[in-house]
C-alpha cells in the first residue's frame, strides 16, 4: 500500500499507531475477549478509559484547579447552544466575533437564548482576516470567538483582550499549540478536527461560573448535569472517547503540546513560504491572520487547475480541494500530518512552476 498524504479538513488524519490500537480494541479490548463496543460503559475497563481521557486533557493543556473536563455528544454545533444556555441568562446580552461560517452559526444558535451583539466581523471580505480593535459592551455576559476558522483558514494569534468572561470554540486548533486555559470560562471542541474521530465533543469549563443564569436548562444541555455524573449522565460515545484517548496518549508520549506546536509551525512555514514564493499561487487570507491548521490558496491562472489536480493526485495527496464556499485549495495540517507530507505538496507546487518555466 502506498502512503496517502491526508489533508482532510475533518474528520482528520490520525496517527497510524492510533488506528492500529483502535482497530484491535474493536475485536478484543484489554484482553477481555470482548469488544470495546459490547461492554458496559459502567464497567471498570471503560470507566478507566473515560478517566484517562479526561486526565490527559488536563495534563496536556495544563488545566488549572477549578475546571472540569467533559466528553459529550452533539458536536460543536450543539456546543453553540450549550454555551449560550449555560452562560447567558434568557434575553440578556453576549458579545460574539464573527470570523466565519462556524462563528456565524454560533451566533444563530445563541440568538435563541439572548441578545447577541456582533462586536466585530470579517464578513465584508469573505472572512479572509481576523478583525482587531473592537469594543465590547460592558453589560455583555461573555465574549465568544472561534480560535481557528476551518473553512476560510484564519486563526487568532492571541486570545482577544476582554474584561468579561471568554468562551471559545476551539474545534480546529485545540491541542495544536499551547493555550492558557485560565483565560477562558469555557472551551469546547468537536473531536474530529484535531483530537480524534467524530462523535464526541470536549468541554473544558470553569465550574464556579456555572449555575448563574437562572435558565431552565434541558438536562442534556446543562453542563452541571454532566459534571455531577463524571461525564456519564447518559451512555457516552465510548468509541470516539477511546480513540481520542489513544491519540492524546500519542501526543503525550511524543512530547505533548510544546512538541507538536513546533512541528505545526514548521509545517505552516514550509507551505506558506512556497505559496508566497511560487509565481503560480497566492494565499486567500491576510498574512497576519493565516491559520497554521488550514492553509487556503488559489492558482492565479485557473487554466492550470486540471494540471495541478492531476499532479497532486499522482503524488498520493488527498483532501486539498477548498471548501465550496471559498474555492481553490485548503491544506489542513492537523497534528498527525507529518512534515514530509507537506514537503510532498510543496514539491508538486515547485514542479508545476518549473514545467511552466
Ligand atoms: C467543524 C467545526 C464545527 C462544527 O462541528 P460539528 O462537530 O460538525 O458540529 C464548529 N466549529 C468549528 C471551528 C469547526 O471547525
Amino acid at each position: 500500500m502506498s502512503k496517502v498524504h491526508n489533508y482532510s479538513a475533518g474528520p482528520c488524519i490520525l496517527p497510524q499507531e492510533v488506528l492500529q490500537k483502535a482497530s484491535e480494541a474493536v475485536v478484543n479490548f484489554n484482553d477481555l475477549n470482548l469488544s470495546l463496543l459490547e461492554i458496559s460503559h459502567r464497567s471498570k475497563d471503560f470507566v478507566e478509559v473515560m478517566e484517562n481521557a479526561r486526565s490527559l486533557v488536563k495534563e496536556l493543556l495544563e488545566v488549572p484547579e477549578g475546571y472540569q473536563v467533559l466528553f459529550l455528544q452533539g458536536g460543536a454545533s450543539l456546543g453553540f447552544l450549550i454555551a449560550a444556555y449555560n452562560f447567558l441568562p434568557m434575553g440578556e446580552k453576549a458579545a460574539y466575533i464573527n470570523t466565519g461560517t462556524w462563528a456565524a452559526n454560533s451566533i444563530k444558535e445563541a440568538q435563541r437564548v439572548g441578545d447577541i451583539v456582533e462586536v466585530a466581523s470579517s464578513k465584508d471580505k469573505n472572512y479572509s482576516y481576523i478583525p482587531t480593535g473592537f469594543g465590547i459592551p460592558n453589560d455583555a455576559k461573555y465574549l465568544h470567538f472561534t480560535s481557528n476558522n476551518t473553512i476560510c483558514g484564519t486563526q487568532f494569534k492571541q486570545t482577544p483582550i476582554s474584561r468579561i468572561p471568554i468562551i471559545c470554540d476551539m474545534s480546529s486548533d485545540i491541542f495544536s499549540k499551547k493555550i492558557k486555559v485560565s483565560d477562558y470560562d469555557l472551551i469546547y471542541a468537536g473531536a474530529q478536527k484535531n483530537m480524534g474521530p467524530a462523535g464526541t465533543t470536549v468541554y473544558i469549563v470553569k465550574e464556579s461560573a456555572l449555575g448563574k443564569t437562572g435558565n431552565n436548562i434541558p438536562a442534556m444541555l446543562d453542563l452541571q448535569t454532566h459534571i455531577k455524573k463524571d461525564s456519564m449522565f447518559n451512555t457516552p460515545p465510548v468509541y470516539p472517547i477511546y480513540v481520542s484517548m489513544l491519540n492524546l496518549q500519542w501526543l503525550k508520549k511524543n512530547g505533548g503540546v510544546d512538541w507538536i506546536e513546533k512541528i505545526n509551525n514548521q509545517k505552516a512555514d514550509l507551505l506558506y513560504n512556497e505559496i508566497d514564493r511560487n509565481s503560480l499561487f497566492e494565499g486567500v487570507t491576510a498574512v497576519a491572520s493565516r491559520s497554521n491548521m488550514n492553509a487556503t490558496f488559489v492558482l492565479k491562472d485557473e487554466n492550470l487547475t486540471e494540471e495541478f489536480n492531476k499532479a497532486w493526485t499522482a503524488a498520493n495527496i488527498s483532501g486539498i480541494k477548498g471548501h465550496r464556499s471559498v474555492g481553490g485549495y485548503r491544506a489542513s495540517m492537523y497534528n498527525a500530518l507529518p512534515l514530509e507530507s507537506v514537503q510532498v505538496l510543496v514539491d508538486v507546487m515547485k514542479e508545476l512552476e518549473i514545467s511552466k518555466g
